[in-house]
């Protein structure tokens, strides 16, 4: 199979990645592209796949939990930090509307609400109800006429651009969109030491959700094929997926026991608290012309 952004047939790497968070039982072919360094999944997933991959009672960013609701709170307050910094929208005193594509339970879109200067709506296919005056709408980023009809000033895409097959989907919503329009992009990033540390085991992977993982270089390459905007990439923290990371080691040496994999286990917290500094993540700000 050609890499989805460059074309290339040469592969530096074939990796099966296990679906480590929700049947380890499960393996899934990814290639890694030697010209630009994309990491994909070979395999095309249709749409009525995807309904069994996020079931809304098993997918965790759907059903949350605990730990992991209290986990997202905090990330979701660096993100909106982050988000504003980037924006300059946190403080204007005008009223502006932001959408989150793919929202989930809309834990970042909770935290957005708290400035009163914010109208907040969230997509996703899982959505239900309205939530603290988020209004959530149920149905696929791919239904433009919903986008166009929110309006919204600022697009946000969180951890979802790596889970779309084929990202003129994501061009199509960007193309359909007003002058002056920004959209917020966060992905996990290729380049991280997280992945070099945790190997298959790294929640970058996702598998098989994940269709591609980017670096900074690729991405950029990808949205070379994007007319009419203005894009900056900057790097930025990613302080919990390492857990995921952590975890999905544990069920890798409770699956077959290795040496090696228990000594990494152990000595993995010292990896997670040295790694909490590194910029993880991607986040691209693209603004209509
Ligand atoms: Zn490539």
């Amino acid at each position: 199979m050609a890499c989805p952004i460059c074309n290339s047939n040469q592969y530096s790497q074939t990796l099966f990645i296990k679906d480590y968070e929700y049947n380890i039982n499960s393996s899934e072919k990814y290639l890694n592209c030697s010209s630009c360094k994309l990491i994909f999944r070979e395999r095309y997933i249709e749409e009525k796949d995807e309904e069994i991959l996020y079931e809304k009672s098993q997918y965790t960013p759907v059903k949350g939990g605990i730990i992991y609701d209290c986990l997202k709170k905090i990330n979701a307050y660096y993100e909106k930090k982050v988000i504003f910094k980037h924006t300059s929208n946190g403080k204007s005193g005008k009223k502006i509307t932001v959408l989150d594509i793919a929202c989930g339970k809309g834990y970042l879109l909770r935290e957005l609400k708290k400035n009163t200067n914010i109208n907040c709506y969230g997509i996703d296919i899982n959505a239900t109800e309205n939530i603290d005056d988020v209004k959530f709408i149920q149905s696929s980023y791919k239904n433009l006429e919903a986008l166009k009809k929110i309006n919204a000033k600022i697009i946000i895409i969180n951890n979802f651009i790596e889970h779309v097959e084929d990202l003129k989907h994501i061009f199509d919503i960007i193309n359909s969109v007003k002058k002056d329009s920004i959209f917020i992009i966060i992905t996990p990033n290729s380049d991280s030491k997280a992945r070099i540390f945790f190997k298959n085991c790294w929640s970058g992977y996702h598998a098989p959700r994940h269709k591609m993982i980017f670096n900074i270089s690729n991405i950029k390459q990808a949205f070379n094929k994007c007319k009419s905007i203005d894009l900056e990439i900057h790097k930025m923290h990613d302080p919990f997926t390492n857990i995921i990371s952590f975890i999905n080691l544990y069920k890798e040496l409770k699956n077959s026991f290795s040496l090696f994999i228990f000594l990494k286990l152990i000595i993995s917290p010292i990896f997670i608290f040295t790694n909490i500094m590194n910029k993880n993540r991607i986040i691209m700000i693209i603004k209509k012309k």
